[in-house]
């Protein structure tokens, strides 16, 4: 992490701004490149990311690493971090009064790391950093131009992997969409890892997820 970056890390580590700081193990700042030109931006923090202080940890971000691997990318490549920082209770939605509270948190991070791409994953990330209501089901897939953090970016609307991962369809829409990626990074395409697709790690993920229900996404 770049020293500003880290000690804003520490800083938000004792965060009290919303209710949630009385019922989380520990704040999820975020992880991955501080300098990274790709930031994804996830929802909150879940049962495993709550307990390990990591974002994308469990289930969803198994197929996140999936993804990043068939574009010929790892998670150090990136950084990744969430809307909220703290847990919602039984992962439920974060409600509208967390995110406010929460959001200067997140836009101050994309200020330091200056991402060119941030690829938002699900409802809760587009419509926060795309200032807009529209939801993803019409949105993603489709790079619109923004100013966050003081900085124009492209911002890349996405499926939630852990949506992608209850609905066949919606995993091949992810798999095509994030398959843009290279180019909107203006890099040469990189052919999907023929070692291990999304769909050879979905059998394993789907025998331990949780219903799609208790992670708040339908
Ligand atoms: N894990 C995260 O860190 N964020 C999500 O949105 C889902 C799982």
């Amino acid at each position: 992490m770049t020293d500003a970056l880290a000690q804003y890390a520490e800083e938000t580590a004792g965060c009290t701004r919303c209710p949630l700081a009385a019922t989380r193990t520990q704040v999820v700042f975020g992880s991955g490149d501080a300098a990274a030109e790709l930031m994804f931006v996830g929802e909150a923090p879940g049962f495993h990311e709550d307990q390990q202080g990591v974002p994308f940890v469990g289930q969803a971000g198994k197929l996140l690493e999936t993804l990043l691997n068939g574009i010929g990318l790892s998670r150090e490549d990136v950084y990744v971090a969430n809307v909220l920082k703290c847990r919602p209770p039984g992962n439920r939605d974060p409600h509208p009064d967390e995110i406010e509270a929460c959001e200067s948190h997140l836009f101050h991070q994309i200020e330091l790391i200056r991402p060119t791409l941030v690829a938002t994953l699900g409802n809760f990330a587009t419509k926060l950093l795309s200032g807009k209501p529209t939801g993803i089901t019409r949105v993603h897939g489709v790079p619109q131009q923004v100013t966050l953090g003081g900085n124009e970016v492209t911002l890349y609307p996405l499926y939630h992997p852990a949506a992608a991962l209850y609905t066949r369809s919606m995993l091949a829409v992810l798999e095509e969409d994030f398959a843009r990626i290279p180019e909107l990074l203006g890099r040469a395409i990189v052919p999907a890892a023929p070692a291990q697709t999304a769909d050879d790690v979905e059998p394993e993920l789907e025998r331990s997820l949780e219903p799609a229900v208790q992670l708040g996404l339908f």
